[in-house]
């Protein structure tokens, strides 16, 4: 049964992935009043469907700073919250084909490196050495030894048990549906079940995060594409680096178990957001045009259905969001196994456990949005991961308590407010590996 909210607290976070959660934990844990709000269950959305690589590798170097940070709350995170997250510390590589790629991966090891990140590039026989396993005509890869992997749900619902746990209250199925503004300053999130006064209010929504924008009179530029994943049978431990290579992804859990990818493939389903911002997402598309499959079908029109005027989506605008399960792509699904066997011929019959889907929330350039919206006192985005975010969960939801609570965050959030896209001041995605 629907729990009756506080009518008043310090603060409400919509959002119940690893975001919202940490989000609350740490607010929680310096005895602020948090309401919790989530429309379906708790990680319901991205942050039980990622890979759970725990990965500062790769990162753009805006970007490199709060995975360090984020990475080193997930070391201690077991121990901290109490629960065994699976957490494991062996590594991560990504594998170069060609020598632009080694010049790339180069380049933007000296950069990370500048930046405190203990990273190098490595040779073929390098790469042999670390997971002897692997086979291919790779050229060596980039290996980051200090990066880590968990198990994103149990991850999730650790963070959430704890912050209530430290007195945060947690709302499951129940939606945010609007706002109430009086004089720039955010007063109360309505919600399906009424309202609750807060003096801020974090949106940590993932993919509904534009959505729930618009509604307060705050502009996001926002895009969402769909990841498929595969978990396998389990199988000899062949390595608990992380590893990534174009065809296919793999983290090897405790249990043998794989939870695969084929490489970064996506699909990007068209609907009324594609047309905002186009110019803003334009240079991503291009970056990522291969590895992503666009469809124009049912889920267009389903949308825009949705926007007449007597449709339910009016009344209730995220109803039909609440316990979706994304199809996988098949495709994919079949080219990850496939591509699996040839980097690891050893590997031998390997069964496929589950697959899933999950919708990945991006902004245009790639990095996070953090911080308050200029437009709205007391609004707050922790948003737009853009596939990072079970990595860097931990550490924006710590930024965003000290944020609200301070005033100021430990490590510099300004290359995440949420202006950058109207000042033209976006993340250099050449500089992403
Ligand atoms: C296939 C896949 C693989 C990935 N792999 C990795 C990885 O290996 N490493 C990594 O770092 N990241 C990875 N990611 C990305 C990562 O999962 C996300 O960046 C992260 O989980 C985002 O967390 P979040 O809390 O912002 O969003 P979510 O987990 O999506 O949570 C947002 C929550 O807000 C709720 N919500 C939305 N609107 C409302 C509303 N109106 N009212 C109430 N509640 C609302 C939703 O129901 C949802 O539960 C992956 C993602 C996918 C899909």
């Amino acid at each position: 049964m629907a729990k009756s909210a506080k009518s008043k607290v310090d603060v409400v976070v919509i959002g119940a992935g690893i975001v919202g959660c940490s989000t609350a934990y740490y607010l929680s844990k310096r005895g602020a009043k948090v309401a919790l709000i989530e429309k379906g269950e708790v990680a319901g959305e991205q942050s039980s469907r990622a890979w759970g690589w725990v990965r500062q590798q790769g990162r753009n170097p805006r970007e490199i700073p709060l995975s360090i940070f984020s990475k080193g709350l997930w070391s201690e995170l077991s121990n901290e919250i109490n629960a065994d997250v699976e957490w494991i510390e062996d590594g991560s590589l990504k594998l170069a084909y060609t020598e632009e790629e080694m010049a790339h991966f180069e380049s933007w090891a000296k950069e990370a490196r500048d930046l405190g990140l203990d990273t190098r590039v490595i040779s073929a026989s390098e790469v042999k050495e670390l997971v002897p396993a692997l086979e291919g005509p790779f050229l060596g890869g980039v290996y980051t030894p200090s990066d880590g992997q968990a198990e994103p749900r149990k991850g999730t619902e650790a963070m959430a048990r704890a912050a209530e746990e430290n007195g945060a209250e947690l709302y499951s199925h129940r939606s945010v549906e609007g706002f109430r503004v009086e004089g720039g300053v955010i007063k109360e999130v309505l919600t399906d079940q009424g309202g609750i006064e807060a003096d801020s209010v974090v949106c940590a929504a993932g993919a509904w995060s534009s959505q729930l924008g618009r509604m307060v009179g705050v502009h996001l530029p926002q895009r969402v594409v769909k990841g498929t994943v595969v978990c396998t049978e389990p199988s000899e431990i062949v390595s608990h680096i992380t590893v990534m290579s174009p065809d296919v992804t793999f983290r090897q859990k405790r249990d043998g178990t794989f939870y695969l990818s084929n490489g970064l493939r996506s699909d990007y389903y068209v609907n009324r957001e594609s047309f905002r911002d186009l110019g803003l997402f334009l240079r991503n598309y291009l970056r990522f045009r291969r590895n992503m499959k666009v469809h124009i079908d049912g889920e267009l029109v389903k949308d825009l259905m949705r926007g007449l005027p007597w449709s339910s989506a009016q009344r209730h605008p995220f109803a039909h969001t609440v316990d979706i399960e994304p199809e996988p792509n098949s495709q994919h699904v079949r080219g990850a196994l496939r591509s699996l066997k040839n980097l690891i011929p050893s590997i031998g019959k390997l069964g496929i456990k589950r697959t899933w889907a999950g919708m990945i929330d991006a902004s245009p350039d790639a990095t996070p949005v953090i911080g308050e919206a200029p437009e709205v006192k007391g609004f707050y985005f922790a948003t737009c991961f853009s596939g990072h975010g079970f990595a860097l969960g931990p550490g924006a939801g710590l930024l965003m308590s000290e944020l609200i609570l301070d005033g100021k965050t430990s490590i510099d959030i300004r290359p995440f407010r949420p202006s950058r896209f109207r000042d033209g001041d976006m993340a250099d995605w050449t500089k992403t590996i």
